[in-house]
């Protein structure tokens, strides 16, 4: 059965936005039950400096709590040289990074040209092979605004194309495609992934989807079509980008997960268990607006619904 890996992103991008400071013992109880219901990763925090957000001054001790629980990745998100150093301090397994494909959203974003800051991550890679990290921590690197920007309009593909395969040759373990305004549609996901895939070679493609236009999961549907296997998801389709306007929602993971396994994919997460930790996001932040179509109307009762999870009950092995 093929294994679609899901990484939940609503601890770092779903929060990043949101004006209510959620305590780390919540952001901790967050993981906890997200682990326990199955997912393989989860981006933790942001290794950013605190007065740029103020969410992510806890860094630190999330990122300390949420290590070394077996049967979970806990990633995070670093946006420099500075940021990966203190999460290489904290033993940190796996780092992403990202860098704009778009010049505007670049600049305004980071200050940064898109050439400049794909320079952070090559020393990123350079800071881990001289700590002798090589092996043990994992490096991904995203390319952002993949499918346009709300600033500067268009992205040509040959760049995303050209970033991901710069971040490739440096030494990323992962390629991630982020399509962080919400203007990818079916048609261009398989074009652009497929492009991507056939540059990069090996290593594994990521995908990064907002639902704003409605078009999320078709997208999903549209990138496991060219064997991407990977996605980032946000509990109750939380998340947003300050210098995308109207850019909100990640794709929802209870509604990404219950997509894939009704399509005969194997995600390891247990919907139920997830749609209880889902149930609690409205108490820890009563401003935000929630969103997501399985928890409003429920899992369906009926195995076909499930054919991954009718196939594992039959065949416990499986
Ligand atoms: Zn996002």
């Amino acid at each position: 059965m093929t294994h679609v890996h899901i990484r939940e992103v609503g601890l770092r991008d779903g929060l990043q936005l949101v004006k209510t400071l959620v305590p780390a013992e919540v952001k901790l109880e967050w993981f906890n039950d997200a682990a326990a219901a199955g997912v393989p990763e989860i981006e933790v925090t942001s290794f950013v400096p605190s007065h740029v957000i103020p969410q992510f001054a806890d860094a630190d001790a999330v990122m300390w709590g949420a290590m070394g629980r077996s049967g979970t990745l806990a990633s995070a998100l670093a946006v420099n040289l500075k940021g990966a150093q203190r999460a290489y301090d904290l033993g940190v397994a796996k780092l992403n990074y990202v860098v704009s494909a778009s010049e505007e959203h670049s600049l305004s974003n980071v200050r940064r040209t898109p050439a400049v800051a794909m320079e952070a991550f090559y020393a990123m890679v350079a800071e881990r092979k001289e700590r002798g990290l090589e092996g043990s921590v994992e490096l991904s690197c995203g390319v952002a605004t993949s499918f346009g920007c709300s600033l500067q309009g268009e992205v040509a593909q040959d760049e995303v194309v050209r970033l991901a395969v710069s971040a490739a040759e440096a030494g990323a373990d992962e390629i991630m495609i982020a399509d962080t305004v919400g203007f990818a549609d079916p048609v261009r996901v398989r074009t652009l992934f497929k492009a991507v895939r056939d540059a990069v070679g090996d290593i594994p493609v990521a995908a990064h989807f907002h639902d704003t236009r409605g078009l999320g999961l078709a997208n999903v549907l549209a990138a496991v079509e060219v064997d991407i296997h990977r996605f980032d998801a946000s509990l109750g389709g939380l998340g947003g980008c300050p210098f995308a306007p109207g850019a909100t929602g990640n794709i929802n993971t209870e509604d990404t997960v219950y997509l894939l396994e009704t399509m005969g994919l194997s995600t390891g997460i247990d919907l139920e268990a997830l749609l209880a930790l889902r149930a609690k996001l409205p108490g820890w932040l009563p401003n935000e607006r929630i969103g997501g179509s399985v928890q409003r109307a429920g899992i369906p009762h009926l195995p076909k619904s499930f054919p991954s999870l009718a196939r594992a009950m039959a065949d416990p092995v499986a």
